[in-house]
Order: structure tokens, then sequence, then C-alpha cells
């Protein structure tokens, strides 16, 4: 029998709007021996490069923290540094030659994406020091919430003027997400389960940053006791929606009976196409599909 899906995060949220597959394929079939391979085949290299800036932007904001901070050398630096470690090389002069060329037009864009990063009203407060009482978080830590566990941390709290603010920085932001407010929001669920933060909505205000088109984005909302009920419905009905998927595929695990991404803009920069047999053929793999669905709904009626 497939394992019931108990988790709900962002990432997942996003990887099973934009194709139910993908969402199969990378979390559910695998959900417990899902580990993150540094592996070519499994990521691509926008998805290593989006890990590593991450990682260089936790670590250049912990340092900040300890009042450490980088020169425009360091930050370049790190990010090769961490590009290398994604990638799993040890020698860039080991690459061949069309993926030094790769490597160093990521690097070239990790840095003109970090740098832009500080320079958004945030970041620029914090590194100024005009926002004095802030920390930066840990992703990976999840909020149980009844029969479900929620990894919706946000990456950075301050506090100004009375207010505690949340704050997601999101890498491949979506230009138009549906609920993306309620999605959101719960920060705010997670917020007001931690002992150091207060417990009152009206106290919060979250903030997301997403980079899309080549540009941070900076949206606010204010959370009120009614977006919070709606919020924690999303999440409820992401994950029904998930095991139904994952029922769908019957005992067998069949994936040629899970939907298909709506658009080939999602299988381009899809994670897991090495393992879906629809990449470059999504428009014939959909018609295959229906004469599956269809083949298997006849057989059906003609068993009863
Ligand atoms: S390659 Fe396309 S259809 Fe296949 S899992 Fe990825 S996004 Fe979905």
């Amino acid at each position: 029998m497939n394992p019931l899906q108990t988790m709900w995060s962002i990432t997942r949220r996003k990887s099973l709007m934009n194709c139910a597959r993908q969402y199969i394929i990378r979390y559910s079939r695998n959900q417990k021996s899902f580990k993150k391979q540094t592996n070519f085949l499994h990521h691509s290299p926008s998805d290593l490069m989006i890990r590593s800036i991450r990682n260089v932007m936790v670590e250049r904001l912990e340092d900040l923290r300890n009042s450490v901070e980088w020169s425009e050398k360091m930050v370049s630096l790190k990010i090769k540094l961490s590009l290398k470690h994604e990638f799993g090389i040890e020698r860039k002069n080991n690459l061949k030659s069309d993926k030094i060329n790769l490597f160093n037009s990521l690097i070239k864009k990790s840095n003109s994406r970090i740098d832009a990063l500080w320079d958004t009203d945030i970041i620029k407060k914090i590194s100024t020091g005009q926002i004095k009482e802030w920390s930066c978080l840990d992703r990976s830590e999840f909020l149980p919430n009844g029969h479900l566990d929620i990894y919706c941390s946000p990456d950075i709290t301050f506090k100004l003027q009375n207010k505690w603010h949340l704050v997601r920085i999101d890498f491949q932001g979506e230009k138009y997400p549906k609920y993306d407010d309620l999605e959101s929001l719960s920060m705010v669920n997670w917020a007001k389960q931690k002992k150091y933060l207060p417990s009152l909505t009206d106290q919060f205000i979250v903030h997301t940053v997403k980079f899309i088109d080549g540009q941070w984005h900076h949206q606010r909302f204010t959370p009120n006791e009614d977006l919070l009920q709606q919020s924690k419905q999303l999440l409820e009905k992401d994950v029904e929606q998930m095991n139904k998927l994952v029922n769908r595929m019957g005992p067998l695990s069949d994936l040629s009976l899970v939907p298909l991404s709506s658009s080939v803009h999602y299988c381009k920069k899809c994670s897991c196409k090495s393992l879906c047999p629809a990449y470059g053929e999504l428009e014939i793999s959909k018609i295959e599909q229906k004469a599956i669905e269809y083949h298997n709904a006849k057989t059906m009626y003609e068993l009863k």
C-alpha cells in the first residue's frame, strides 16, 4: 500500500500545482528514502545553483548576525565553493570546456542574484543595522499540526515597531501563484507556536521576497483570524489532494495514471525529467494517458 502523505511544505505545494507527476516522483513514491542528491541526472544546473545560493545566503546572514560582514571577494569565493560542492566538483580543471562555461555563467548569475537580494529593502535594513532585532531560521524545522507535519518556517524574523515580521525568501518565485497570500500566511500559524514569538495574530506581518523574471519582488500580507483559518484549510486540502493522487496510482504505483504538467515550461526546469517518460513529449504523452484512462474505464465497465 502506498504511504499516506502527511507532510506539507511550500515546495511540495509548488510541485503539486505545477505537475502532479513531478510531485509523485519527487515526494510520494520515495517519501521515506528521498534524499537530495547532488547529481546532474536528478537536479538541473539551475536547481543546484538555487541550492548553493540559498546556502550562501544563510551563511552570510548568520555571519552578519555575529557582526561579520563579507567583502565582495568573499561573496564570490563562497558562491564558487558552494557551487563546486553542489556539483560535486573537486577541481574546476577537471571539467570539460562546455561545463566550464556553464559553471562560470552560474557563478555570474549567483553573484548578481545575491547582490540584488542584498539590495532589497528588508536585507538592506538588516545589513545596515536599521533593523536590530532579527534572526535567521532553519527551514527544516517543522510544525506538528494534528496529523500533519508542516514545513513553513520563515527564513528571517525581525521585530520593528512592536510588530513581528516573518520573511520568506523564494529564489524561484512564480508570477501568478494561486492563493499566495494563504500559502504565505501559513508562517503565522507556525510562528504562533514558537515560544519566543507572540501568540496573537495581529502582532505579525508577513513578507515574501521572490525572485521572478530577473528581479526581486516584495509582497506584504497582514494576517487576521479568518485568513489564518483559510490558510489551514488550504494545507488540509493540499494534503488531501496529495493522497488522492497517490491512491490514483493504485497498488502497482502506476505512474502512467498520474496527470502531467499543464505546460512544457515546467518540464524544462523539472528536476525529475530524467525519470519522466513525458519529458520532451508532453503532448504525445497526454494523448497516450487519455487512451490509457479510456481503456481502463472501458475495462471496468465491461467487468460490471
Ligand atoms: S518532465 Fe514535465 S511532465 Fe514529467 S514530471 Fe517533470 S514537469 Fe511533470
